[in-house]
């Protein structure tokens, strides 16, 4: 493929746009996987992808967007609309868009017809429409299916590949012929290689300031994400194998973790509960939970990590009073006075399970998950997390989520009472 070239003699950025054709995609009728599938793929072999179209079948709107695409992208890559309907119209419509004629290819016609004979059915003049492609392009064959596509270089420098819509079909076509021919191409000879830092206890906007002259690089890029609670950093380089990528990631990566201090607590698919586990592992502590509103979540996150047997003992779901009271010792004259959902409550909570299974340290939840159960004193999304450890030492965090919704209440409260006890075990304050 030739490369454009700038008048400063620089290589021009060339990338790739992925075309969906489908008005059941415009009504919601089904999900865009296949752009989701060609996404991650470009990712993969490096090759820049900066926009993506969804079209209806629809002649005059497919033009536009073939006529938008092909001014600021050099690979158009469509999905949809190969089929023998007469709302299948990509091919005709790309033909027609660069006026070159369709010609009817015998091969595939060939095909077709043994593909239907082998299923028992009979062909019908229509199917003999997915014979035709433009004058100049090459087939783009398809082993499971009827409907082939097309790899077609209409003019210098532009390069458009077609596929069916069915996920399947596109998908091998795609391994087993597009991509050894984007590679032969020239295209595909860098890959993107990327790693995820992870961050909680800081906003997405108070890390980006830290952070910002190294949001500013070109290789690798870093990009802020806001996730449940946290904050993640995606860098990301481009280079031609996965180790030169990661010596370009590291430096940048090292700095962000500094740059973070006790906020950065893991990567990639690290979760605060992976984060703690790693430090009672190092300290050969155990760990106890006692949870009212999260009804488990939290011995959920931590049980979810392989080997957390090796620190992680077990809790007591204390929903109601009287197991907070009979199971846990928590006082019920605190209990009637304060309510459930109290500093002294967590705390007696964090104490109790903590004495009974005989664990190093112990996290307690309670609060109100919502959506009802509020109080002009107790709104929803009030979650008070009880800590206790070595001596029966204990200290309790109030937080005010508000009404976010069951499950983020939920898992908000988990995730801090996790990040509490990270941050016990490193010595950090918050
Ligand atoms: P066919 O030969 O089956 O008609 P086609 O190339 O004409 O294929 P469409 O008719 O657009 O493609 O879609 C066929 C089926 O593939 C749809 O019913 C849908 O389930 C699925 N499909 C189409 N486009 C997408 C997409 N972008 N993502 C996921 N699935 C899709
Ligand atoms: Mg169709």
């Amino acid at each position: 493929m030739t490369s454009p070239i700038d008048p400063k003699g620089e290589l021009l950025r060339i990338a790739a746009e992925v075309i969906s054709v489908g008005t059941e995609l415009l009504l919601g009728e089904i999900l865009n996987t296949n752009a989701q599938f060609l996404a991650q793929e470009l990712a993969r072999l490096g090759i820049p992808h900066y926009y993506q179209t969804t079209v209806g079948d629809n002649v005059l709107r497919l033009q536009r967007a073939v006529a938008i695409a092909c001014d600021r992208s050099q690979l158009l890559i469509f999905t949809g609309g190969l089929g023998p309907t007469p709302d299948d119209l990509t091919t005709e419509t790309l033909a027609d868009f660069f006026g070159v004629p369709l010609v009817e290819r015998s091969d595939v016609l060939e095909d077709i017809a043994q593909k239907f004979a082998r299923r028992g059915r009979v062909m019908t003049p229509s199917n003999r429409k997915q014979a035709l492609i433009p004058k100049g392009a090459e087939v783009l064959p398809n082993p499971t299916g009827t409907a082939p596509g097309m790899i077609w270089q209409p003019r210098p420098g532009l390069t458009i590949l077609t596929f069916p819509g069915v996920p399947s079909e596109m998908q091998t076509m795609w391994e087993q012929t597009a991509v050894p021919f984007l590679r032969s191409q020239g295209w595909g000879q860098e890959i993107i290689y990327s790693r995820t830092l992870r961050f909680w206890g800081i906003g997405e906007s108070a890390l980006a300031e830290k952070a910002d002259a190294l949001l500013k690089l070109e290789n690798p890029t870093v990009a802020p994400y806001a996730g449940k609670g946290e904050v993640r950093l995606r860098v990301s380089a481009k280079a031609g194998s996965d180790s030169e990528a990661i010596a370009l990631i590291e430096p940048v990566a090292q700095q962000l973790r500094e740059l973070g201090g006790t906020d950065y607590y893991g990567e990639d698919e690290d979760t605060l509960a992976v984060a703690v586990g790693n430090l009672l592992k190092a300290n050969q502590q155990t760990l106890a939970v006692a949870e009212s509103c999260t009804g488990g979540g939290l011995g959920q996150l931590l049980t979810a990590v392989s080997g957390s047997s090796a620190y992680f003992w077990g809790g007591v779901i204390s929903y109601d009073n009287q197991v907070k009271i009979n199971l846990l010792g928590v006082n019920p004259n605190d209990l009637a006075q304060q309510g459930a959902v109290s500093d002294v409550v967590a705390q007696q909570m964090a104490i109790g399970v903590r004495q009974r299974l005989g664990t190093t340290w112990s996290l307690s939840i309670t609060g109100v998950a919502g959506p009802d159960g509020g109080t002009a004193a107790k709104s929803v999304g009030l979650v008070y997390i009880g800590l206790a450890g070595p001596d029966d030492r204990v200290e309790s965090f109030r937080y005010e989520f508000g009404d976010r919704g069951r499950e983020m209440v939920r898992w908000l409260s988990a995730c801090n009472a996790l990040d509490r006890l990270r941050r016990k075990l490193l010595g950090a304050a918050r």
